[in-house]
């Protein structure tokens, strides 16, 4: 399996990274939809160019962070750092319509000490000759700054390209989903939460082919086992080191791991620690696995350290900072003394089972129908969208394409309400189910057929 590679936006406040990584993971967000407390969290994200895939970080949203408080702003702005540092291209943004400012030299000062690959990517206004200032960035010597138009986007697709082409990035194939035939569990969470004691409580005594794959220092290292006989794969972030050495306990907590192994992965558990809460971090991650359409399970870990108050404590935030994880269920567990462990794997389970679950156009008709009778859409002006059949478009997660007429009207609170109408009518669980809307005539119907 490849590792994802991973490309990271950098430049001044402002200067417009969140609108280039936006623009960049717009293919795959257009099936997210707007979901309330997500958009705000999103620094990670993954774009998509001809069925080849890669990581995008904005760095901007990492340092946007610092308004809010001093602990969290140091710890954010060491991940920016950190995600420079581990990754395979920086694009540097620059707006060709401010010339080059002393706060691009300091930037591109700090980036060229990482010695990383760094292009940069100079914004430009439609219609205005910026030759001048332009030429002032090759002062730099970062070479030609790559153009890329402020309102439009023109150039984005071209930057795509050239990103999958100079990466080597091949398209996705078959073969990856084939290795993926049962549950690919990522788990994921802030340094000493419990990782590597639940990873270790799983296995357990169970381990019977587990075995490490050796990978580069960069990949995300994968751990076969059986357990009931049934075949896993962790998808290991840093989490199964051998225990006892104290150097290797002080490993720096990387981001990009984490986001390459919910790639890989098809049920990501969240581990939380009980103890400290949930914080921006785990917010940011959860958002990117979300956004990856995983299945998803949450751990609130060290449930034997915390009194009543931590533990209400733990829940209030998680409803306020994790809403969009609604879909999946939350455990509450001691990794280390292994209570509650195994109803997290039956858990695993149904999320792995409801994320690939076959869903028949007539049942998926029929609830379709049956949620329009209780509530139809909004209309908008003199038109009311007509929803008239539903099929599934897809697996990991469920896809549902709802056919009708007016569709572009549905707003998206109506279009959540189907996505839970369906996940409650197919008893689905620890998965989220996207529902997508196609304008037209039933294609199956009589009128329709050549
Ligand atoms: P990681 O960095 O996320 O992999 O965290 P570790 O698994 O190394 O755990 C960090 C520390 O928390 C270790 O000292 C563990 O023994 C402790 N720990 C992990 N899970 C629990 C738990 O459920 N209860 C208690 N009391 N301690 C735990």
């Amino acid at each position: 399996m490849t590792v994802s590679k991973t490309v990271v936006i950098v430049g001044r406040p402002n200067v417009g990274k969140s609108t280039l990584f936006n623009r960049l993971t717009k293919s795959r967000d257009a099936l997210v939809g707007d979901q309330p407390g997500l958009t705000r969290d999103r620094h990670y994200g993954v774009v998509w160019h001809k069925g080849a895939s890669f990581i995008a970080v904005d760095t901007g949203g990492l340092e946007l962070q610092s308004t809010r408080s001093r602990n969290v702003t140091t710890e954010m702005v060491k991940q920016a750092d950190l995600a420079v540092d581990e990754s395979d291209l920086v694009l540097f943004l620059v707006d060709a319509r401010d010339g080059l400012t002393n706060e691009d030299e300091r930037i591109a000062n700090k980036l060229r000490k990482t010695g990383r690959e760094m292009w940069l990517i100079a914004k430009k206004a439609e219609g205005v000759s910026q030759g001048g200032k332009l030429a002032d960035f090759y002062e730099l010597g970062l070479g030609d700054p790559l153009a890329i138009s402020a309102s439009h986007g023109d150039g984005v697709s071209d930057l795509k390209a050239e990103i999958v082409r100079h990466l080597d990035i091949e398209a996705f194939s078959p073969e990856d989903t084939e290795a993926k035939n049962h549950p690919m569990i990522a788990v994921i969470g802030r340094p000493n939460v419990g990782k590597s004691t639940l990873v270790n409580t799983i296995i357990g005594e169970n381990r019977v082919i587990a075995f490490d794959q050796p990978g580069t220092t960069r990949d995300a290292i994968e751990i076969n086992f059986q357990r009931d006989g049934k075949d896993y794969t962790i998808v290991d972030t840093a989490g199964v080191r051998k225990r006892g050495k104290v150097s290797e306990k002080i490993e720096k907590f990387s981001v990009i791991k984490s986001l390459q192994a919910i790639e890989k992965s098809n049920v990501v558990a969240l581990v939380i620690d009980a103890t400290e809460g949930v914080s921006d971090q785990d917010v940011s991650l959860a958002a990117f696995a979300f956004e990856a359409g995983r299945s998803m399970v949450v751990v609130f870990n060290k449930w034997d350290l915390v009194d009543e108050r931590g533990r209400d404590e733990v829940e209030r935030t998680f409803r306020r900072k994790l809403r969009f994880l609604d879909f999946a269920k939350i455990h509450r567990l001691s990794a280390l003394n292994g209570s509650g462990v195994a109803s997290l794997v039956r858990s695993i389970n149904v999320a792995y089972t409801s994320s690939r679950a076959n869903l028949p156009t007539p049942q998926l008709t029929r609830v379709l129908k049956l949620a329009v009778e209780r509530q139809s859409p909004p209309r908008k002006g003199y038109s009311r969208p007509k929803l008239r059949y539903a099929h599934q478009g897809g697996i990991n997660p469920p896809l549902v394409i709802v056919h009708g007429n007016s569709v572009d009207h549905v707003p998206d609170s109506y279009r959540r309400y189907l996505e839970s109408s369906f996940t409650t009518a197919f008893k689905l669980k620890g998965t989220q189910v996207r529902v997508s809307f196609r304008q037209g005539r039933n294609p199956f119907s009589r009128a329709n057929k050549h």
